[in-house]
C-alpha cells in the first residue's frame, strides 16, 4: 500500500526548504522534489529517516543518493519538459522519478537484476512509466539514442566514450567521474560533432560504476 499522508508532505516540504538553504535555487527541481515521496524508495526500516539529508542503502550494497545530489545533478541538467534523458544506475528510482516530474522521457539503466526487478515494480505502482533496461551503463542505450541530456548516478572511473557519442549536438551529461581519488562532478557539453566543453563541480559521493551486468 502507498501511504503518503500530511505528515510525509510535511516532512518532504521542510526538506526542501533545507535543499534551498543549502544552495539550491531551481524552482522548478525543488517544486519536482517536493512531489516525489521519497519514503516510498526506501527500505520500510529507514521510512521516518526518508526526509533527512542523507544516503540510505537501498539493498544489494547499494544507497538512494543524497537528496542534495539529487537535486544538484537535477539542477545541472535544466531539464526542459519533453527532453529525452538517459539515467545511469537506476538504483532506487528516486532520481528517476524526480525527472519524470520535470517532464522529460526517461531511459534509465541498471546492472544489478535485484534493483532492476524491486524498482520497476515500485514506479509501477506510483504511476511512473519509464524505460528501465537491465544492463551495462558504460554501453549506454544505442538503440534509443541520441539522448538530449545524460546522467550518471554512480561515480565513474574514466568518461564513457560510448556515452559521450549517444548525446545530442547541444546535449549535456552530468557525471561524477574520478580524479586523484576524488568524484568531481562533471558537466560535459556536447557544443559541436566531435568538440566537448567539461566544467567541474566539486566533490561528491557515490558508490562505484562497475562493468557489466550482475545477477541475472
Ligand atoms: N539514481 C539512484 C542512485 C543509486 S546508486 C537513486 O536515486 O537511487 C547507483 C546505482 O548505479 C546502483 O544501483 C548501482 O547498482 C548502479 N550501477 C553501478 N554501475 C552501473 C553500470 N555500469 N550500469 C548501470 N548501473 C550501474
Amino acid at each position: 500500500m502507498i501511504k503518503d499522508d500530511y505528515r510525509h508532505k510535511g516532512l518532504r516540504k521542510q526538506m526542501v526548504e533545507e535543499l534551498a538553504t543549502k544552495g539550491i535555487t531551481d524552482r522548478v527541481v525543488l517544486g519536482a522534489i517536493e512531489k516525489v515521496p521519497r519514503h516510498i524508495f526506501m527500505d520500510s526500516a529507514f521510512v521516518e529517516l526518508a526526509y533527512q539529508n542523507k544516503a540510505f542503502p537501498i539493498g544489494a550494497g547499494q544507497t538512494i543518493s543524497h537528496p542534495f545530489t539529487v537535486a544538484f545533478q537535477s539542477s545541472l541538467l535544466q531539464v526542459a519538459p519533453g527532453e529525452k534523458i538517459l539515467e545511469i544506475g537506476t538504483g532506487s528510482g528516486y532520481q528517476t522519478s524526480v525527472l519524470l516530474e520535470l517532464g522529460a522521457r526517461v531511459y534509465s539503466i541498471e546492472r544489478q537484476k535485484y534493483l532492476f526487478d524491486k524498482t520497476r515494480m515500485i514506479l509501477n505502482k506510483l504511476g511512473y512509466d519509464p524505460y528501465l533496461s537491465y544492463g551495462d551503463g558504460f554501453k549506454g542505450l544505442p538503440g534509443f539514442a541520441p539522448f538530449d541530456k545524460i546522467i550518471v548516478t554512480c561515480g565513474a572511473p574514466f568518461l564513457p566514450q560510448a556515452l559521450l557519442k549517444q548525446l545530442t549536438i547541444g546535449g549535456r551529461m552530468v557525471i561524477p567521474v574520478e580524479e586523484e581519488g576524488k568524484l568531481i562532478m562533471k558537466v560535459i557539453d556536447r557544443v559541436e560533432e566531435n568538440d566537448y566543453v567539461q566544467m567541474d563541480f566539486g566533490e561528491f559521493r557515490f558508490v562505484p560504476m562497475l562493468e557489466k551486468r550482475q545477477g541475472s
